[in-house]
């Protein structure tokens, strides 16, 4: 008679190999049951004492002689953290971006859990009024920091987070209250932290009244496109939908863009919807974050609003999930699983039987595409809400104009009119530094990174090199390499450049100046609107000001130079521009002040401006959308890029020409040859690609299966880093 066989665990390692690994259950533990799927063990990997923290996926039989396994150190979790439809999310997106499972697990958990760490006390620590403390808040009292916290505390408790947004610099005066007994500091659940709604909803427009209706009346899996121009009130429509979805006492999980989840947006979500809402993004310590994760699984939050990796988060009691501006490229993962977050809400909507809202003024093609054939409910808000008019677009046609560091005379003349009426003005130049480039004026040299197929951006007024690529520094020559000139000059002009131009013109105006140099901080982005306030002032900056915060005294945009976007070989490069432009655009006049918007361009004749002058994003998708068709790119085609880098280009060649030799040959499904990547070279590196592309999915995934393995086993995959992007947003 057989001894009855150990179950063991089959466990996904966070390693880059197609496979789960099986090991025994822990020593002296109970034999393990369906209850560990989903759970963490600590297991023995690699030489000495290496472990690793996996995931158990099954228990079940080995498949090799159980007298070989060695059984797993630790079980992580008594109950299991991934599982139902969230594991079958993962399992799915494992098979979809062709990546191994234990990545995925690890992707999808957040950073404390991945390393093993406990479940961590969602208890937050907060403070709150003793009775005597209320007493004197209540009574009139000297004005300064511990009177304002002693009457913030007198109405809630709140947590040290939230009293660092809310009043910063808090601590001593909670420390003075503290020694005269006003105040002290307990541990809270968040519940018990949340204040009751205090804003209440405006009256629906009749579009916004006629979307909240048609989501009142969707039933189990519905996806949807809430297609509204800025400032239609989108937002509302989301807020009304999760207040259902809270009212049938379930959670909703909302999706936003990286510049999107500012403190003002988690405020309204906090302030009007009553309940606990949870923030998940990485501004956030790995500990604020876990305790936001597990406070969603465990149901003590009921709205989750985070960014991308926050599409992972468990829910108990799932009711709804939102994206908004599902177009943002920074749901797309760029490296280890390239996973969409947009594209697994959905995934997840579908298993979790609810509705899933993409909202957009500017949707993605492929939403847009989705919604015109009928996949998804099409809701269209035409209007800005609350009054507000759109801004007035007019075209600067800056050929043979003279520019003074790039601006022209008309634009200067636009931002002194406004400030001249007491508003502001927002100065938009997609590109940080002093400028693009250094050039010697007397022989065409350029001042390259020698590490990269790129020119290095001038900064600090002239005085340093920066390579944006690989982050090189250098400092300028005095006189031109090539030819000994002394001719050398900054070329075109980046966001530090304009900034001293407006400064020298507008000496008494407020200028704020938000890219990403200026705003490395957590929430400096906040910051420095608020130092704006509602003054007379210039912002000028990259996209980091396209959306987020509203300003109701911005009533100029002024683009400068959308020419860069107008030539690029990218094929989404005319979807993208426009999507900024229009973004950019809706920051004007959001209020009761008009707008108007200023395009400085080279090419005022190009049929993309001309179109979206006169038909708004809606003429540019549809133009767009029969291109792609007409040249089978997507929607209309599937793609999937295998991306190769190495220290020599006869590595890259020699991978790729075999990868693409090996290409299992499938009915409309094509390997189009190895190129250079688009920067052929980047941090000293050679980088090239091999673009598959497919008229239908299911064949060229059957494909890709069949690939990979024939690329894990070639020695020329050896010598260089690979990858393979589904669905790849960028051909870069
Ligand atoms: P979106 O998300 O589409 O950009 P928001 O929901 O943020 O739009 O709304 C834009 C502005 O209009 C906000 O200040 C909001 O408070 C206001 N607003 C939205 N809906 C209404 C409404 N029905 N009545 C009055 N004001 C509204
Ligand atoms: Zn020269
Ligand atoms: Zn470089």
């Amino acid at each position: 008679m057989d001894p009855t066989p150990v179950p063991v665990l089959r466990v996904a390692l966070p390693v880059p190999l197609p496979r789960e690994f099986d090991y025994l259950p822990p020593p002296d533990g109970p034999a393990p049951g369906a209850g560990w799927v989903g759970c963490r063990v600590r297991v023995p990997f690699g030489r000495g004492d290496g472990e690793m923290v996996g995931v158990v996926v099954a228990v079940g039989q080995a498949d090799a002689d159980p007298a070989s396994l060695k059984p797993a150190r630790e079980r992580l979790d008594a109950s299991p953290l991934l599982r139902g439809e969230l594991l079958e999310t993962l399992r799915w997106a494992a098979g979809y971006y062709h990546a191994p499972l234990g990545e995925v697990l690890a992707t999808a958990l957040p950073g404390l859990l991945r390393a093993g760490q406990p479940l961590p006390d969602t208890r937050q620590s907060a403070w709150q009024a003793t009775a005597a403390g209320r007493e004197v808040a209540a009574a009139p009292g000297r004005p300064g920091r511990p009177r304002e916290l002693l009457q913030l505390l007198g109405v809630q408790p709140m947590a040290e987070d939230a009293l660092d947004r809310q009043l910063p610099g808090w601590r001593p005066a909670a420390r003075s209250l503290l020694a005269r007994g006003l105040v002290e500091p307990v541990l809270l659940e968040p519940a018990a932290i949340v204040a009751p709604p205090v804003a209440s909803p405006p009256e629906p427009t009749p579009a916004q009244a006629g979307a909240m209706a048609a989501l009142r009346g969707a039933q189990g899996f519905q996806p949807v496109l809430l297609e509204g121009v800025t400032g239609s009130g989108k937002t509302e429509v989301y807020l009304q939908a999760i207040a259902d979805c809270l009212a049938a006492g379930r959670q909703a999980l909302v999706l936003v863009p990286e510049i999107g989840l500012t403190p003002q947006a988690l405020a309204r979500f906090r302030a009007r919807l009553g309940v606990p809402v949870a923030a998940f993004h990485s501004g956030l310590s790995d500990g604020e974050r876990a305790r936001a994760w597990v406070d969603m699984a465990e149901g003590r939050a009921r709205v989750l609003v985070g960014t991308r990796s926050a599409v992972f988060c468990p829910m108990v009691e799932p009711g709804l999930l939102v994206v908004d501006e599902e177009h943002d490229g920074s749901y797309k993962q760029q490296d280890g699983v390239r996973y969409h977050a947009r594209d697994l809400a959905l995934v997840r909507a579908s298993k979790l039987g609810v509705p899933v809202i993409l909202g957009s003024a500017t949707p993605s093609l492929e939403s847009l595409h989705n919604a015109l054939c009928g996949r998804y409910l099409h809701l269209r808000l035409g209007q800005r809400a609350g009054g507000a008019t759109p801004p007035r677009v007019r075209v600067v046609d800056v050929r043979k104009r003279p520019l003074a560091d790039g601006l022209s005379a008309e634009l200067l003349d636009a931002v002194g009119a406004c400030l001249a009426r007491g508003e502001q003005a927002l100065v938009f130049k997609n590109r940080r530094g002093y400028a693009p480039v250094l050039i010697c004026h007397d022989c065409g040299w350029s001042a390259h990174c020698r590490r990269c197929d790129a020119a290095m951006t001038v900064h600090a007024g002239g005085r340093r090199l920066i390579c944006h690529h690989c982050g090189a520094r250098a400092t300028p020559p005095n006189a031109c390499p090539d030819c000994a000139s002394l001719a050398l000059q900054p070329q075109g002009a980046g966001t530090e450049r304009i900034e001293h131009a407006l400064a020298a013109r507008f000496p008494e105006a407020r200028l704020v100046r938000v890219d990403r140099e200026t705003t490395r901080r957590r929430d400096a982005l906040g910051q420095h609107l608020a130092s704006l306030g509602d003054e007379p002032g210039i912002l000028v900056g990259t996209q980091i000001l396209a959306k987020g915060h509203d300003l109701p005294r911005l009533t100029l945009v002024a683009v400068v130079g959308v020419d860069e976007g107008l030539f690029s070989a990218d094929f989404r490069a005319g979807e993208k521009l426009a999507q900024l432009l229009i973004q950019v655009a809706g920051r004007a006049g959001r209020a009761a002040l008009p707008g108007e918007v200023l395009l400085q361009t080279h090419h005022p004749d190009h049929p993309l401006l001309g179109t979206l002058l006169n038909g708004g994003y809606p003429a540019v998708a549809a133009l767009a959308l029969a291109e792609r068709e007409a040249a089978a790119f997507p929607p209309y085609a599937h793609l999937a890029l295998l991306r190769a880098d190495a220290g020599t280009e006869a590595a890259v060649n020699e991978f790729l020409r075999e990868a693409h030799a090996a290409f299992p040959a499938r009915e409309g499904v094509r390997a189009n040859s190895p190129m250079p990547a688009p920067m052929a070279r980047r941090a000293g590196r050679a980088r090239g690609q091999l673009l598959l592309d497919a008229s239908q999915r299911a064949p060229l995934h059957a494909a890709l299966r069949e690939w990979l393995p024939l690329l894990r086993a070639m020695r020329s995959a050896r010598r260089v880093r690979w990858s393979l992007d589904v669905d790849p947003t960028d051909l870069y």
